[in-house]
């Protein structure tokens, strides 16, 4: 590793490349409301829409420490702790007081004043450097954000008005964040929180962001406007550099650049191993933006396509016909490939913001209401979806996949909802594939794929997801930078469920393919060719790169090596097996 001036912090490097920019510091993560003057006269106004929107979170509170009471046990004990935490915060606190004179003494709007209010506590918190009181700033800014919507403030987007070309910087920035960025205005980001393969990352990488993670101090260390360097590639924040580095990091950037263009040329070129088997390369889409850059990275399909997307954006769930617009844009925009559009996987790293109320954190929300979970738990949720997937698919093949199944009688439940949904579309006079598209799971928990037999006899394909798969097998939460370092997906455990589950897959005779991140990381080819992929679905910009690796593999080799890797008990030793084959 190259020497480091003083003035770099360290981190995880999670999507490669060099952004060199002004700092645009996001305080608290709540960037997200307009702030304008008052006149003097409308100051007891704007105070009596404070006190009106205080009244309706404080009933809004009350409505859900009811219902947390119903649930009972240690879950709605905690949650009734935390509501009514919120609920004292919200008679006559610091918090109170401190809005009201925001908007007397700036005379800003009442919205403003919350935000600025809110970010004020949590620094001061955050300056105690107590992990209990850095998490009492979490309460805060929760209930900052309750008292902003029920203001019915008007939001912007959270970075339409920073400068062209900024680096990003916050605490934390989730994966609904990522989606409100341009990648034409926003050159990278940095964060505190949040580990390699945690969505953030994943849509850092879709979007072409340089992206660096879990870095100690960020926020403190830098001030709005500060010359940042960011590399994506060693996980480094260089903070107000000096001449010399920022020089010798432009020609960095440039040589990747050059780089990525001479790999643009591979495009068109199949992708091939030397011995003539194909090894089919499609996108993963996280944004519509993704999917019209699919074609152009030569993309022979959507493999994976996060409907999350729908829902982020949006402050109220989006209708069928709304789901179905977008859907169908993508899907004739592939002209003629296949699209796998998975249904909704929230929970967990994903909120959107209409289901923050109805959807309680939980003290494991990688173990909770999450993804399939959530959408059997709610039929409408699921129907809706289906529907829209449907009438999507008389635009071009479609796949529909299933996220986080563990047991045949999830399928099971889906299939009926599904040829339900078909058929009341047909009443409908709406027309629906014939035959119906496939029906296909994540293999991404390890239940999954150690029943992958039983799964493979009631489900049209796999896609192994080696994200979930690897933090659920390892019990390592892959958003948490604490133990980053720890989460291998070559671990013997991982690899041989993922093997277990291929072979599965080739004896029922279904489709399988790999869909997570180990998927677009050139390094992993050799050993998922190996062990018998011929399919694989990536972030457009690796598309290039893993092409070119395939292009050099032969797969009887492949094999060989892939038997040596599944022989090995250290992950490390994986690696330099991997890294060592030409
Ligand atoms: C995975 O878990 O590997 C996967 C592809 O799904 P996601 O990253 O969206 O959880
Ligand atoms: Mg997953």
């Amino acid at each position: 590793m190259k020497d480091l001036p003083d003035n770099a912090l360290r981190g995880l490097g999670v999507s490669d490349g060099v952004a060199i920019g002004p700092a645009h510091v996001v305080e608290g993560g709540m960037d997200r409301v307009r702030e304008f003057r008052i006149s003097s006269g409308r100051v007891p106004m704007e105070i009596q829409r404070f006190r009106d929107a205080k009244a309706t979170a404080a009933r809004q509170l009350e409505h859900l420490r009811e219902q947390s009471r119903r649930i009972g046990g240690g879950a709605g004990e905690e949650m009734d702790y935390l509501l009514s935490a919120h609920a004292s915060m919200l008679a006559g606190s610091r918090l109170i007081r401190g809005v009201e004179q925001r908007i007397t003494d700036r005379m800003i709007n009442a919205e403003a004043a919350v935000q600025r209010e809110i970010s004020a506590i949590v620094r001061q918190f955050r300056a105690l450097s107590d992990p209990y009181l850095a998490a009492r700033g979490d309460d805060v800014r929760d209930l900052g954000r309750r008292l902003i919507r029920a203001l019915g403030g008007e939001r912007t987007e959270p970075f339409a008005n920073i400068a062209v070309g900024s680096i990003v910087v916050a605490r934390e920035i989730t994966p609904a964040d990522t989606a409100a960025m341009a990648p034409n205005q926003v050159a990278g980001m940095a964060a505190e929180i949040g580990g390699a393969d945690g969505h953030t990352a994943i849509m850092a990488r879709g979007l072409g962001l340089p992206a660096v993670l879990g870095v100690p101090d960020l926020v403190a260390t830098i001030r709005q406007g500060d010359q940042v360097i960011l590399d994506g590639m060693a996980g480094v924040v260089i903070v107000r550099p000096d001449k010399a580095t920022v020089e010798a990091y432009r020609r960095q950037r440039s040589s990747l650049l050059r780089r990525r263009r001479a790999l643009a040329k591979l495009t068109d070129l199949p992708s091939e191993t030397r011995d003539g088997v194909a090894i089919h390369l499609q996108a993963n889409v996280e944004l519509p933006i993704e999917a019209e850059q699919a074609l152009g990275f030569g993309a022979e399909g959507i493999g994976l396509l996060r409907s999350e997307f729908q829902f982020m954006a949006a402050e109220t769930e989006p209708d069928e016909d709304s789901q179905y617009e977008q859907l169908a844009g993508i899907v004739q925009s592939m002209n003629g490939r296949p699209v796998t559009i998975r249904t909704l996987d929230v929970g967990f790293d994903k909120l959107p913001p209409s289901m923050v109320e109805g959807l309680p954190p939980g003290d494991n929300p990688a173990l909770g209401l999450r993804a399939i979970r959530l959408s059997l738990l709610r039929p409408a949720l699921l129907d809706t979806q289906l529907a829209a997937i449907l009438r999507a698919g008389m635009h071009g093949p479609v796949r529909i996949l299933l996220p986080m199944i563990t047991s045949v009688s999830e399928i099971t439940a889906v299939r009926a909802a599904l040829l339900r949904v078909a058929r009341k579309l047909k009443r409908r006079g709406v027309a629906v594939p014939d035959p119906l598209p496939p029906l296909g799971v994540m293999i991404e928990v390890p239940a999954a794929a150690l029943s992958a037999d039983a799964l493979a006899r009631a489900c049209d394909f796999f896609s192994i997801g080696t994200n979930d798969l690897t933090m659920y097998t390892l019990a390592l939460d892959r958003t948490n930078e604490q133990v980053a370092s720890l989460y291998d997906p070559l671990h013997p455990g991982v690899l041989r469920l993922m093997q277990f589950a291929v072979a599965a897959a080739l004896r029922a005779g279904i489709p399988v393919n790999v869909c997570g991140e180990m998927a677009g990381d050139p390094r992993f080819a050799p050993l998922l060719v190996g062990l018998g992929i011929r399919d694989l679905s990536m972030a457009v910009g690796s598309i290039p790169l893993v092409k070119q690796r395939i292009r050099r593999l032969d797969t009887i080799a492949a094999a060989e090596h892939a038997d040596m890797v599944m022989a090995q008990t250290d992950p490390a030793r994986s690696a330099e097996l991997l890294d060592a084959i030409s």
